[in-house]
């Protein structure tokens, strides 16, 4: 009986036992029709990681008991009110235009009003991370990055204001899309105008 422990994307730990072998588990998943394309993936590795090698025991432990499986229940309804407002205000796609660690994030509201996140790159080159739904829930897409789970929080518990005071770049304001580039602008990633139209602060640089 081995112990394994993984951490989610949502930054949940998950620790399961199990006996079977790396290669018992592969055969477990290569034959289940609902496995995700990350536990195929990770199924037909010749080699793994310690940490590719809890995730494959425990993708298969939800595979063989579906009930122990958490729902993602990752949902960013502060993110969506957010676009929403640059919506209402008349943009008919607004963007949220991130630079994080030097990756590019790009929040794009879609005409349904649905907020798919990817690093901008376009459907054919680019990397897409999911997209966050009307009512804020998110359903992850076939690219997974921590660093993008983890900006979507931290915009989320702390609004756009914590990303620019945290040195992560938007270069624009977060409801219009003009560029902005004063220091009490950047500090909160919104623009006077905006700051006005929206009763939000602004004019203090953020220490
Ligand atoms: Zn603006």
């Amino acid at each position: 009986m081995t112990t394994y422990e993984v951490t989610t994307r949502g930054g949940e730990t998950h620790t399961v036992e199990c006996l079977l072998t790396n290669a018992e588990c592969a055969e477990v998943i290569r034959s289940a029709p609902k496995a995700s394309d990350f536990a195929r993936d990770l199924a037909s590795k010749a080699s793994l990681s310690p940490k590719q090698e809890a995730w494959l025991h425990v993708l298969t432990r939800w595979i063989k008991h579906p009930k122990t499986q958490p729902s993602s229940g990752l949902a960013f309804p502060a993110i969506q009110a957010l676009l929403q407002k640059g919506f209402d205000s008349g943009r008919a796609f607004p963007k949220l235009r991130l630079r994080v660690d030097g990756e590019r994030i790009v929040l794009a509201r879609s005409g349904a009003g649905k907020i798919n996140v990817s690093d901008g790159a376009g459907y054919a080159h680019g990397q897409w991370f999911g997209a966050i739904q009307l009512d804020g829930t998110w359903r992850g897409g076939r690219a997974k990055s921590t660093l993008v789970m983890e900006t979507l929080a931290n915009l989320e518990q702390n609004g756009i204001a914590f990303l620019n005071s945290n040195g992560i770049e938007t270069g624009e304001c977060c409801y219009c899309n003009s560029p902005i580039e004063t220091d009490e602008s950047i500090a909160v990633g919104y623009g006077p105008i905006c700051a006005k139209r929206y009763g939000l602060p602004w004019g203090k640089v953020v220490k």
